[in-house]
């Protein structure tokens, strides 16, 4: 399983697929990208090996220069397409690999408060809970924090909000997570080898730190949201 993500400026679904085919070793069931397109959320999603997924983008092709892209391992919720990963709220998409322990109480708590669930995946309640953080005033960064902090379990995520085509949330709690500098375009990924295609200089995150890229720059924080200066490395290779 495996997370890319790529905030740049060219159609990026293309290079996120071949990212995750760079991440297939970890094994995954399912695959899919989000994009903004014109504005909106869109995404393809697929069960089954990353050629279906290609295939999909192949006949429906998603143009947004912003995406995030997945390689699932199914933990809750069986391996199908509505399981699959982007999950999106009211134009807040994730991705997410690992487990959120506390899921069922959360979603508890969000049912109450009206919202739906589309999937059997415990990553859903993370979506839900960065946009009631939304619809209660605060802008993306900070609703993104706010999620975070209710989570228990093993996470590395990439949030992308709807209205923001230069942002991307990215943490790391448990699953490896790092996020790579470019000229003008910024990465994240679940390793190295990911990123390679793009960029050798590398940062990874540790336990408990969430980082904000943007096309120029990427800025990490703790949990406390203080901001913390992890080392930048190179990586060996390029391709
Ligand atoms: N627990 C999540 C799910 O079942 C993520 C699994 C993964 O790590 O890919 O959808």
């Amino acid at each position: 399983c495996g997370i890319v993500g790529i905030v740049g400026h060219t159609p990026v679904a293309p290079l996120i697929v071949d990212a995750l085919k760079r991440l297939e070793y970890r094994g995954y069931d399912s695959a899919g990208v989000a994009t903004i397109e014109h504005g909106e959320l869109a995404r393809r999603r697929a069960e089954g090996k990353l050629v279906n997924l290609e295939r999909k983008l192949h006949a429906e092709p998603l143009d947004g220069t912003i995406g995030i892209g997945h390689t699932r391992w199914a933990t809750h919720g069986v391996p199908n397409e509505t399981n699959a990963h982007p999950h999106f709220s009211n134009g807040v998409a994730i991705v997410h690999n690992g487990i959120i322990e506390n899921f069922a109480e959360l979603r508890d708590e969000l049912i109450a408060d009206g919202y739906n669930f589309a999937s059997q995946t415990d990553t859903e309640v993370v979506a839900h809970l960065v946009s009631r953080e939304m619809a209660r005033g605060a802008k993306p960064v900070e609703a993104a924090h706010k999620a975070l902090k209710r989570l228990e379990g093993a996470f590395a995520l990439a949030i992308m909000f709807k209205g923001d085509e230069d942002l991307i949330v990215g943490a790391r709690n448990g699953p490896p997570l790092a996020v790579g500098h470019g000229e003008g375009e910024m990465y994240l990924g679940s390793d190295a080898i990911a990123l390679a295609p793009f960029t050798n200089s590398i940062t990874y995150l540790e336990d408990g730190d969430w980082a904000v890229v943007r096309r120029n720059e990427i800025a990490i924080f703790d949990m406390d949201g203080n901001k913390v200066e992890r080392k930048r490395q190179q990586s060996i290779g390029t391709s």
